[in-house]
């Protein structure tokens, strides 16, 4: 089968590989009928991924049919339409019995597909712990509305969860790439009075403010975001802050937009180390709960969507066979013709 594997820092190639095997009682083999490409499929070729294993499959957000289950799989069998967790857990152990599933024990747990272990970037893949790693599609939702289900979705919902938003807040969301735009429309779940896009992109805070995501946009090249916000607010400064973005600047942006005792969450993953000036928001009594997605939620996100409460389909912007995928990776690396996100079709 046709694979897009991470040969070494720098470097992914499409290659010719075996159909995956069932290792494992609690394995499923799933026929991959769309994957996309993730930023973090970018951190792994850039080498921001220490974990990242040369050789590895990459791809961590897909959807198939089962192909083929393991004696100890209850959950799915054969034919099944499945949405993958981006996350490998095993339900057991301390971390997984608290929905903590990032931080399981396992050997695997964790993001290990497309990671550690092959991902979905090709034909087949193959889900360890499938009862947990796989979640049935809604016959009315199609694999374009699903596709973001297990990751990026996964992270917005996480992430609004975590900002315990209240009826009536003001949530501000730094970011309006993909995962930023997740997160916009799973805060509007929570019913926040208004939401506050923050992006360099005009053409991405369009697109938010177009489809509904976000009510208010901002753009820092050309406004003083610190002031705007407080100007929106009474002078006191975003309820929730959501930084999606994770630019060189935008952690220091995501404290001082937040108003005393307000929740921040970081939902970016960094390149770089970031500092946390104790001394100058002293006083101002900020909770932040930090990044790492704990994707527990897939069956009520996909009820969401089958609702259609959730719509990602706008956020696809480009659609590749995977035999194109190097053509693909080329457009979502060099930022090309106002690019999203790409799926690919094997
Ligand atoms: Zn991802
Ligand atoms: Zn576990």
């Amino acid at each position: 089968m046709k694979a897009v594997a991470y040969k070494e820092k720098g470097s992914f190639e499409l290659e010719e590989r075996p159909v995956p095997q069932l290792q494992d009682e609690r394995d499923a083999i799933v026929r991959v009928t769309l994957s996309s490409i993730c930023s973090s499929d970018l951190h792994i070729k850039d080498g921001f991924v220490p974990r990242a294993v040369p050789g590895v499959i990459v791809g961590h957000e897909m959807v198939g049919v089962v192909e083929k289950v393991g004696s100890e799989v209850k959950t799915v069998k054969p034919r099944d339409r499945v949405a993958v967790n981006v996350e490998t857990f095993c339900g057991e152990c301390f971390f997984c019995k608290r929905g903590f599933v990032n931080n399981c024990s396992d050997v695997h747990g964790g993001w290990a597909l497309g990671c550690r272990i092959d991902g979905g970037q090709a034909e087949y893949v193959r889900v360890p712990y499938a009862d947990n790693g796989l979640t049935k599609i809604p016959d009315s939702v199609t694999d374009r509305q699903a596709i973001f289900t297990g990751d990026i979705l996964s992270t917005g919902y996480w992430g609004a969860k975590l900002g315990e938003i209240h009826h009536g807040d003001t949530v501000a969301v730094l970011g309006a790439g993909p995962t930023g735009l997740c997160t916009m429309m799973c805060a509007r779940l929570f019913s926040p009075a208004r939401i506050i896009a923050v992006d360099l992109d005009d053409q991405r805070l369009k697109l938010a403010k177009e489809q509904g995501w976000a009510d208010v946009v901002l753009n820092p090249k050309t406004m003083e975001i610190e002031r705007e916000i407080r100007e929106l607010t009474e002078g006191r400064g975003a309820d929730v802050v959501m930084e999606a973005a994770g630019g060189e600047d935008t952690f220091q942006t995501a404290w001082k937009i937040a108003r005393p005792n307000a929740i921040v969450v970081i939902v970016a993953m960094y390149e770089n180390p970031q500092i946390l000036p104790l001394p100058d928001m002293y006083g101002k009594n900020l909770t932040f709960k930090t990044g790492g997605v704990d994707a527990s939620c897939c069956g009520e996100i996909l009820s969401h969507i089958e609702r259609g409460e959730l719509d990602t389909t706008p956020l696809i912007t480009h659609e590749y066979q995977l035999a194109d995928a190097m053509e693909a990776y080329e457009l979502f690396e060099q930022k090309k013709d106002g690019v999203m996100k790409v799926v690919l079709q094997p």
